[in-house]
C-alpha cells in the first residue's frame, strides 16, 4: 500500500503553528519513564518541524485516566525527557483543561522553533466519546497545520486524532502524517500488501476471539500462518485433540475449523503446535516456580494446562522462519512473563533475530519480549502500536490515516 497522504515533507511549517499528535503513552513507575521508545520514535518529526521554523505544539494521551485528571497521569515527565532528547526547552502546559487560557497565552507567545507540550488529552474526558466536537475545535483553534504522528492511537477516531482535522480543513489548514506514521505504514503495508515471499505470519497471545479478523486476513496474504500461545488450543480442540484445562474458546471451534479448511483450500500452510509445555495449572503468582513437562500436542492429559509451545514446536516454527523473506509476528507463544514458560517465545524471537528476512514485530507483548531479550536492533521494524498494528493486519483502515489530506 503506497501511502498517498501528505507528509511533513509536503507542508510548509515556517512561522506556522503546527499541532502534532504524538503517542507519548509511555510506561511510568513512581513518576519515572521506564521505556522511552515512544519518545525517541517521535523525534524525527519534531526535529524536522523545529528546523523548518514551525511553532511546534505537541499533544498526546497518557494512560486510561479512569478517575479523572490526576498528577500521576500528567505528561510532565514526558516534557522533561523530551527536552533532554531535543536539547532544547519543551514548555509544559499543566492546564488540566488542555486548551484553556494558559495554553492559548503560551501559544500566542511562541517564536519560530519553539516547542510546547499540552496536558494529557484524556484529561478532557471527551477525547474518547463521540461528543468531542468542542474539544476538536478548540485543538484546531490553536494551530494552522496538523500533523498526526501517533501511530499507536491512529486506530481510534478520537478528537485529537481525527476530530481536529475537520476543523483544520474548515479554516483552510492542512493535515499531514509524520515520519513515524509513514514508517509504520510503509513496513506494515508492504508486508501485508506487497511482501517479498515466502511471507510467514506468526500469531500468539491469549485469545482467538481477539484475533479473528487478523487470522482471516493474514491467511489470505501470507504463505505460512503460524499459531502459538493460548489461542492455539482452540485450534487443537477443533482438530479433536484433548487439551486438558488449557485456555479454550468453545464458541470459536467452528471458526477454527473454517480457518483450517480455508488454509487447505488456498494451499497455505497453517502450522500449529506439535508439542506443548504443560503444568498442573496457571502459575500463581505469574512468575512462580512451577513444575513443567513437555508432551505431544495430542497427548495432553486431562487436568493439565498447556502454557507454552514445546521444544519440537519451537524448532518447527524456527525452521519456517529460516526460509522466509518477510515475517510478521504478534503475540507471545506462551506465558512468557514466567521465565520457565518463556522458552517458546524466546526461540521465536531468536529465529527472527537470526534471519535475513524483513522482520516486523507488531507491538504489545512481542515487542516487549524482543526488547527485554536484547534483540531489538536485529529486527527490521518494531511497531510502536499494538492495537493499531493489529487493526492494520486485519486489513482495516485507520481513522488517523484516513483523516490526513491526500497528496
Ligand atoms: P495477547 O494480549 O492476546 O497478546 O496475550 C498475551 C498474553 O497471553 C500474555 O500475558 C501471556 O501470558 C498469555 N498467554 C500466552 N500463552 C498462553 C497460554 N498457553 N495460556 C494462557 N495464557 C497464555
Amino acid at each position: 500500500m503506497g501511502l498517498n497522504k501528505k507528509s511533513v515533507d509536503d507542508i510548509n511549517a515556517k512561522g506556522k503553528r503546527v499541532l502534532v499528535r504524538c503517542d507519548f503513552n509511555v510506561p511510568l513507575k513512581n513518576g519515572e519513564i521506564t521505556d522511552e521508545t515512544r519518545i525517541v520514535a517521535a523525534l524525527p518529526t519534531i526535529n524536522k518541524l523545529i528546523k523548518d521554523g514551525g511553532k511546534v505544539i505537541l499533544c498526546s494521551h497518557l494512560g486510561k485516566v479512569k478517575n479523572g485528571p490526576n498528577e500521576g497521569e500528567s505528561l510532565a515527565p514526558v516534557a522533561k525527557r523530551l527536552s533532554e532528547k531535543l536539547g532544547k526547552e519543551v514548555k509544559f502546559i499543566s492546564d488540566y483543561n488542555v486548551t484553556g487560557q494558559e495554553t492559548t497565552d503560551a501559544v500566542a507567545a511562541m517564536n519560530e522553533g519553539d516547542v510546547i507540550l499540552l496536558q494529557n488529552t484524556r484529561f478532557r474526558g471527551k477525547e474518547e466519546t463521540k461528543n468531542g466536537e468542542e474539544f476538536s475545535k478548540e485543538l484546531a483553534d490553536l494551530a494552522d497545520l496538523y500533523v498526526c504522528d501517533a501511530f499507536g492511537s491512529s486506530h481510534r477516531a478520537h478528537a485529537s486524532v481525527e476530530g481536529v482535522t475537520k476543523f483544520i480543513t474548515a479554516k483552510g489548514g492542512e493535515n499531514a502524517v509524520g515520519y513515524l506514521m509513514q514508517k509504520e505504514i510503509d513496513f506494515l503495508g508492504n508486508a501485508v500488501e506487497n511482501p517479498v515471499r515466502p511471507f510467514v505470519a506468526i500469531l500468539g497471545g491469549a485469545k482467538v476471539a481477539d484475533k479473528l479478523n487478523v487470522i482471516n486476513n493474514l491467511l489470505e496474504k501470507c504463505d505460512t500462518l503460524i499459531i502459538g500461545g493460548g489461542m492455539a488450543f482452540t485450534f487443537l480442540k477443533a482438530k479433536g485433540y484433548e487439551i486438558g484445562n488449557s485456555l479454550v474458546d468453545d464458541e470459536k471451534l467452528d471458526y477454527c475449523k473454517e480457518m483450517m479448511e480455508k488454509a487447505e483450500k488456498l494451499g497455505k500452510k497453517l502450522l500449529l503446535p506439535i508439542d506443548t509445555t504443560i503444568a498442573d495449572g496457571f502459575p500463581n503468582p505469574i512468575d512462580a516456580e512451577i513444575a513443567i513437562e513437555v508432551v505431544d500436542a495430542d497427548k495432553i492429559p486431562a487436568g493439565k494446562e498447556g502454557l507454552d509451545i514445546g521444544t519440537k514446536t519451537a524448532e518447527l516454527f524456527a525452521d519456517a522462519v529460516k526460509s522466509a523473506k518477510t515475517v510478521v509476528w504478534n503475540g507471545p507463544m506462551g506465558v512468557f512473563e514466567n521465565p520457565i514458560l518463556a522458552k517458546g517465545t524466546i526461540a521465536v524471537a531468536k529465529a527472527l533475530a537470526e534471519t535475513e528476512a524483513t522482520t516486523i514485530i507488531g507491538g504489545g507483548d512481542s515487542a516487549a519480549a524482543v526488547n527485554q531479550l536484547g534483540f531489538a536492533d536485529k529486527m527490521s521494524h518494531i511497531s510502536t502500536g499494538g492495537g493499531a498494528s493489529l487493526e492494520f493486519l486485519e486489513g482495516k483502515e485507520l481513522p488517523g490515516v484516513v483523516a490526513a489530506d491526500d497528496k
